[in-house]
């Protein structure tokens, strides 16, 4: 959401977005408050954000069955994106201005000269380079030893399923707020994230596990984790039928806060990573990131994000 400043309403690009609300359930009095701190940043910005009461989540959610929370925060403007729809649609308008995307590419190594790296070695040449952006998710901290700083983002595996289309039953995207309290992040997590795609099927998780790099393997703690937490908060779709479950490295930073910014150890490095939910927050952030290289824009907000801290 701190990117959301610089998100310009789909930055431009037009693509497919489904408005259906968001929830962020609150399961503690400790959460609603850092709850009602977000409702009152987001609303300087002029984000339609509002704290409501538990009875009224069951009223605009009728499956969800649990009294034991603290309500939710409810983002009438919050929707679903179609990653894939997106992503194919981003590639080709960079295709139209100009910019080359060379795919399945190993970055093996840089030349670095006097705090600024010249050169970018890949597995299809060599590339010259005035500047260099790092944004290789769960593979930053391994890339950016090969350049001799540490960038502490770590990785964990995040497990998700997909059940069978079935009729509406959930109206909008609803997460819970664990994220919200400023502690470090444990190894292993289970919370709640679930969206009805426009197809029926309903997308459940997330738990997180110790991240294996290259493993996509989803363990069973993980995904009885979510079958658990799913039932707690809606009973009555237990009998759910899964159709797929899958798993992938994400990032976290121990403070919580993304890597974001110039490296102040390689004059010409810009790095971008430790962004959780990445996806949601990418357009913005790379919105962010090209006014920043191109036009030496300010952004008081990155200060407290060094890359390197
Ligand atoms: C189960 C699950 C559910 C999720 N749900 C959501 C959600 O609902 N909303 C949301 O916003 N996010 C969600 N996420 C998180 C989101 O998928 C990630 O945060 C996001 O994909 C990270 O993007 P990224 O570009 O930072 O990193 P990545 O997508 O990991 O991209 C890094 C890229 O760097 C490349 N790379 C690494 N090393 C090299 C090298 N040496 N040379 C060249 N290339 C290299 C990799 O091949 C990769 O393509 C979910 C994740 C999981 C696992």
């Amino acid at each position: 959401l701190e990117f959301y400043d610089t998100q310009q309403k789909n930055n431009g690009f037009d693509f497919e977005y489904e408005q259906s609300g968001g929830l962020l359930i609150l399961k503690s009095e400790e959460e609603k408050k850092s709850a009602l701190e977000l409702v009152g940043r987001q609303k300087k910005r002029s984000l339609e954000l509002f704290y409501i009461s538990t009875g009224e989540v069951q009223r605009i959610e009728p499956y969800f069955e649990n009294d034991n929370i603290s309500g939710a925060v409810y983002c009438p403007e919050e929707g679903r994106i179609e990653p894939f729809k997106v992503l194919t649609e981003i590639m080709s308008l960079l295709n139209q201005r100009g910019v080359k995307i060379i795919p399945r590419t190993e970055v093996s190594s840089f030349s670095i000269e006097r705090g600024h790296i010249r050169e970018v070695h890949t597995s299809n040449g060599s590339v010259k380079a005035e500047k260099v952006v790092l944004a290789t998710g769960s593979w930053t901290r391994e890339m950016a030893k090969k350049m001799g700083i540490d960038v502490p983002v770590f990785y964990h595996r995040g497990m998700a399923f997909v059940t069978i289309p079935v009729e509406r039953c959930i109206n909008n995207v609803i997460v819970s707020g664990g994220f919200l309290l400023k502690k470090k992040m444990p190894k292993k997590t289970v919370g709640l994230a679930v969206a009805q795609h426009s197809n029926g099927s309903i997308i459940i998780g997330q738990a997180n596990d110790e991240g294996i790099q290259y493993s996509r393997d989803v363990s069973l703690r993980g995904i009885l984790g979510i079958a658990h937490n799913f039932q707690k908060y809606f009973p009555s779709l237990r009998n759910l039928d899964v159709l797929r479950s899958w798993a992938g490295n994400t990032t976290y930073t121990e403070d919580g806060r993304c890597a974001f910014g110039y490296s102040s150890k390689i004059g010409n490095l810009f790095i971008a990573a430790g962004l959780k939910g990445a996806f949601s927050s990418a357009l913005g952030a790379g919105r962010m990131a090209a006014d920043i290289i191109y036009s030496g824009k300010y952004f008081p907000q990155i200060e407290n994000l060094n890359p390197e801290r």
